[in-house]
């Protein structure tokens, strides 16, 4: 069964930490997009601290924030840029819409500080986030001493950039108490941690209660929960549930996981959320993410089929080595599949035609008895020169995938770019720096043992 609908979670998932995503885990969204596979957030993250470069991510659709008592649908990716084209926050936030959202019950809030009552923070490590309106608001003396409570150094940054800080912060969650998404204890010590939750589940029924991190507690409206979010995509897209996968690596990640078709945790999860998984994947600090995207869920590695391909150009390019020639390898693809190769054969040929490129182009004729390559593919180890640029625009070949660039001949747009004339009646797609730096050794290599001669 084909995979619609990914949703995973941010923190020790898909970020490596407060706000880096890998470039794999980003291929690995848009390899999914290019498959028409919906992808979403689903973090304990109130919306407005979500990172940057995530949000960045045009091929992300939907956040599912505050543990599933919030869902937004994010906006088109131009309307995530700012005037200079960069990804702007602000403008993203703004054009974000909030599509569902449920939030505490006011008696629930009343229930939850009533038990806190026991803990003063003058003498227990116990403090305070809230989430109100997409705000989030931190206890002050927790944001001046963040270690005090328990935070990992590598959060402190990111609680200090995204919370508003409060120092009465038990009176102003009362004051609020009719518009709390969300209510996070985090805790400086973990048997307190254990005993605060296990009093707060049998002490206030009636609540979604969960965890990211071990010493933390997240709450929120009995309906909220990362699965509540999930379903709620299925529903208004008329997904399936077979047709889902949910990554995650906590507690809270654990009733996405089941609802989800295919669950899958990360190797650094949680026991009980590995044990709550159809699937264990490699650590997030090892791409676990995309790496189950590709192997797990059958979704297109693009970046490592373009790495096969060009690996058969280089293959061609030692071939013109091997006969002293100045190694360039060319080879073209349709329909996933190698119709011709080519190599550099200028000297023993006595020809400059005898580049790889148009010897390839030549065989593919051959190969499909036509002149014209719409639908084809072709990867050459060096940009291709004038020459060849020329043949490529009149095969009309559909792509090009170059290895190193070059500044003494590259006519796609390295000294000139031929690919992309706007009078003429045919375009090329480029792309470049696939095995990029393989690609350029192998010249370099030739040219230095030509030098010793
Ligand atoms: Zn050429």
């Amino acid at each position: 069964m084909a995979c619609k609908l990914i949703a995973f979670d941010l923190d020790n998932t898909f970020l490596y930490d407060a706000d880096t995503v890998s470039a794999a885990n980003r291929r690995a969204v848009e390899d999914a997009a290019a498959e028409g596979v919906i992808s979403a957030i689903a973090s304990g993250r109130v919306f407005t601290s979500l990172p940057a470069s995530a949000l960045a991510i045009p091929s992300i659709r939907y956040a599912i924030t505050s543990n599933g008592a919030a869902i937004y649908r994010l906006p088109a990716p131009e309307k995530r840029l700012g005037d200079n084209g960069d990804f702007d926050k602000a403008r993203c936030f703004r054009h974000a819409v909030c599509v569902h959202r449920v939030s505490l019950p006011a008696d629930r809030v009343e229930a939850i500080m009533k038990v806190l009552e026991d803990y003063p923070s003058d003498r227990y490590p116990v403090s305070f986030e809230t989430f109100i309106d997409d705000r989030a608001y931190g206890y002050a003396d927790y944001m001046r001493r963040p270690t005090r409570y328990g935070l990992s150094p590598a959060y402190i940054e990111y609680v200090r950039t995204t919370r508003i800080m409060v120092e009465d912060i038990r009176s102003f969650i009362l004051e609020h108490k009719n518009h709390l998404d969300g209510l996070d204890l985090q805790v400086g010590d973990p048997a307190l941690t254990q005993e605060l939750r296990q009093r707060l589940r049998h002490e206030v029924p009636g609540i979604y209660i969960t965890s990211s991190v071990p010493n933390r507690i997240e709450m929120a409206n009995e309906k909220a929960g990362k699965a509540a979010g999930i379903r709620y995509l299925m529903n208004i897209f008329g997904i399936r549930k077979e047709e889902t996968a949910a990554f995650g690596d906590a507690d809270n990640d654990i009733d996405m996981i089941r609802a989800a078709g295919t669950g899958i945790a990360m190797r650094n999860g949680t026991a009980s959320c590995r044990k709550a998984a159809d699937y264990v994947t490699k650590p997030c600090r090892e791409d676990g993410f995309a790496w189950a995207v590709h192997h797990r869920l059958g979704i297109t590695d693009r970046l490592a089929v373009k790495e096969k391909f060009m690996r058969a150009a280089l293959r061609e390019a030692k071939k013109a080595a091997a006969i002293d020639e100045v190694p360039i390898g060319c080879v073209i693809v349709r329909d996933g599949q190698i119709i011709a190769r080519g190599y550099n054969r200028r000297n023993r040929d006595r020809s400059v035609m005898a580049h790889a490129e148009i010897s390839a182009i030549r065989k593919a004729c051959r190969a499909l008895g036509d002149w014209r390559l719409n639908g084809c593919t072709l990867y050459v180890t060096l940009e291709p020169c004038p020459m060849c640029a020329g043949a490529i625009v009149q095969s009309r070949i559909d792509r090009v995938m170059i290895g190193s660039l070059s500044d003494k001949s590259g006519s796609c747009g390295s000294v000139v770019d031929l690919m992309h004339v706007k009078g003429f009646d045919h375009q090329v797609e480029t792309e470049s720096g696939i095995l990029g730096e393989e690609c350029a050794a192998l010249l370099s290599g030739y040219f230095r043992s030509k030098r010793k001669n």
